[in-house]
């Protein structure tokens, strides 16, 4: 049994209260975490706010020195880091590990983008006057972060916010605290000055959320999470104006031209969807098949979606482990059963898996619904589950006006081998990530971030830095 603490100052704090960690393959309590209560999380604030001034002082090439540190460190602890992903979070083991190689790109590329916070000078309209612009460390942060990646998610955040100069109090899902807590050992063995990083976890959310949120040393909030908390997130900042950058749902469409490699889109369409059990903003959410390939698309994608093996994370030919609880199974069961009442078919899965050894986990079959419309609650809500929801079209025109029809705008994908059609059809497209006959459009070097509903501001790339900082205007008369 793990027991998960408070990282606050450089040091581990107990807290008066803690709450239970269950692995949702199995049921079983793996640990428990830190019920931080406002104590806590003042602290962490203190401590965070203190830190700033000499952190965002330092050149940045000593702030990258410390950050690859904690890069080295997390690939010391990668296999310790992974077990903790897989027993709370249920992800294959494999997909763990990549997870925390992943967030080391994330910190090796930003420890490099931080030597380029560039400012300008601006030739000025006045003899005798210099117009100098800086870029400047935002100031104290916080994060807060969701179960499906719980350490990449943080590192995200971590990245361009230590890069840039700023200190942190991160807020992880009360579903994955511990992997959280692996994820700031690895930060504290790393030498990090005390009071840089901070983490706080809870499972009330709701309570501590106006001490984190409304605290005027408080000058950013960051998030990665649902749309509601989102903009409830919107709301706190207000208080102090704090800025605000939100990665938010997605419900991503997939797009199947009859000019397609339909291998490379079936390849893709496993890749896409079935990381992390389709829990993820980026995966797709409705696929659409043009007509006269729908059939051999269909037969195709059901051969490789019934290969998927089903099990616990920690076994080793595991393909798609459990949902993260109940809830989230809840969502999947309801989405299924509404598509079927108003027509689809079920071409393969569709239900939960009873078997000896799953029933105490949240095990959904790998599933596809044929003949599925734009009235169906699948085409609306995100499904946050392995169902992939199969629409018909017959031109293009029809296919950007649907796909657009969303609230979301994160991720949309798009399989087609005429390179003008692929420009047109990426151009219209009102989302923030286009995959053109690729999956895994998200990259630490690139802007990442959504339209609409699915998020203010861009991490990664560039941009990502850009977010976590002020601009200065130095006007100097000589
Ligand atoms: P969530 O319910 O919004 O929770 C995310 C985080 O917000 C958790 O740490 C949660 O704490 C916290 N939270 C909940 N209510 C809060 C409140 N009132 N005040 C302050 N914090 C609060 O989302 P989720 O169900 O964990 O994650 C799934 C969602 O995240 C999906 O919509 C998905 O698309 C989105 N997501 C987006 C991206 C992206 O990059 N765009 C990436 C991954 C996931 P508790 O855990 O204690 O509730």
């Amino acid at each position: 049994m793990i027991r998960g603490r408070c990282y606050v100052k450089g040091s581990w704090l107990e807290a008066e209260r803690s709450f239970p960690v269950n692995d949702p393959a199995t049921g079983r309590q793996v640990g428990t975490a830190a019920e931080a209560g406002a104590a806590e999380v003042i602290a962490a604030i203190e401590a965070a706010s203190d830190a700033f001034p000499d952190w965002a002082a330092l050149v940045p090439a000593e702030r990258a020195a410390a950050m690859r540190r904690v890069s080295a460190a997390l690939i010391e602890a990668i296999d310790d880091i992974a077990d903790i992903i897989v027993s709370e979070q249920g992800k294959p083991r494999g997909q763990a590990t990549w997870e925390v190689r992943y967030a080391t790109e994330w910190l090796d590329w930003f420890a490099e983008e931080g030597r380029r916070a560039y400012g300008r000078v601006i030739p000025s309209a006045v003899p005798g006057k210099r117009l100098t612009v800086l870029r400047q460390a935002v100031g104290p942060v916080v994060a807060i972060t969701p179960w499906n990646f719980p350490v990449a998610m943080i590192a995200r955040k971590l990245a361009p916010a230590l890069a840039a100069g700023c200190t942190m109090v991160v807020k992880p899902a009360e579903q994955t605290p511990l992997s959280a807590v692996k994820l700031f050992e690895a930060l504290g063995s790393a030498g990090l000055p005390p009071g840089v990083v901070n983490l706080v976890t809870s499972s009330d959310p709701e309570a501590i959320a106006p001490v984190l949120l409304e605290d005027p040393r408080i000058r950013k909030i960051t998030f990665t999470g649902s749309t509601e908390v989102g903009k409830l997130l919107v709301r706190a900042s207000a208080t102090n104006l704090a800025r605000v950058s939100l990665e938010l749902g997605g419900h991503a469409p997939f797009i199947v031209f009859d000019d397609a490699d339909l291998d490379a889109a079936v390849a893709g369409m496993l890749a896409a969807k079935f990381q992390v059990n389709a829990q993820s903003c980026l995966c797709p959410n409705r696929t659409y098949v043009q007509r006269e390939v729908l059939a051999d698309f269909t037969q195709r994608l059901s051969v490789a979606v019934g290969g998927l093996k089903v099990g616990p994370g920690h076994a080793e030919d595991t393909d798609v482990g459990p949902l993260i609880d109940d809830r989230t199974f809840e969502k999947v069961r309801r989405h299924v059963e509404d598509a079927l009442t108003r027509g689809a078919e079920v071409v393969i899965g569709g239900s939960r898996l009873e078997d000896e050894g799953f029933r105490e986990g949240y095990f959904f079959t790998p599933t596809i619904l044929a003949g599925c419309t734009d009235a169906m609650v699948i085409a609306r809500e995100e499904t946050f589950g392995p169902v992939v929801p199969l629409f018909s079209f017959d031109d293009e025109a029809e296919v950007i006006t649907r796909a657009n029809d969303s609230r979301y705008g994160l991720a949309a994908y798009v399989y087609t081998r005429d390179l003008g059609r692929a420009t047109r059809v990426s151009e219209r497209l009102e989302y923030g990530l286009i995959g053109i006959n690729d999956p895994r459009p998200a990259s630490p070097v690139a802007p990442f971030g959504g339209f609409k509903e699915s998020g203010l501001g861009r991490e990664g790339g560039i941009e990502g830095l850009e977010e976590f900082l002020e601009t200065k205007l130095v006007s100097i008369v000589f």
